[in-house]
């Protein structure tokens, strides 16, 4: 995920507060996600908000081999493309066995120095 330093830190700091932080636009209303300073729609400034963590899983990826090793340990995994209900995308690992169309919520799991989010299948238990 690429953005600019401090909102980078405020995303995380989200995360690990069990958070999932993005931004809005305070002119047109725009969700921006990844967070960025301003609105790619009207050039706006945007601030932060905070999502209820709920949405539908737009595309599953298999990842078979880990990009580093604190992964090393979890392949093969899935990552998710995942429509948020506020209205962004965003991609994020998912629980084994999700599927396209799925519901699903956020959860955030402590993976070496961070906490990563994680979606997770929503309705079954809740
Ligand atoms: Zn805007």
């Amino acid at each position: 995920m690429t953005m600019a330093e401090p909102l980078a830190a405020e995303f995380w700091q989200g995360c690990a507060q069990g958070e999932l932080r993005y931004r809005r636009c305070e002119g047109c209303g725009a969700t921006q996600f990844p967070p960025r300073p301003f609105c790619t729609r009207c050039g706006g400034a945007t601030r932060w908000a905070v999502s209820r963590g709920l949405g539908t899983v737009y595309a599953v990826t298999r990842v078979e081999r880990a990009p580093t090793p604190d992964f090393a340990a979890l392949a093969p995994y899935d990552i998710l493309l995942v429509d948020l209900d506020e209205g962004f995308r965003m991609m994020a690992q998912g629980a084994p066995g999700l599927g396209i169309g799925e519901r699903v919520r956020i959860a955030f799991h402590r993976q070496g120095e961070r906490a990563l989010p994680r979606f997770d299948r929503h309705g079954e238990d809740a």
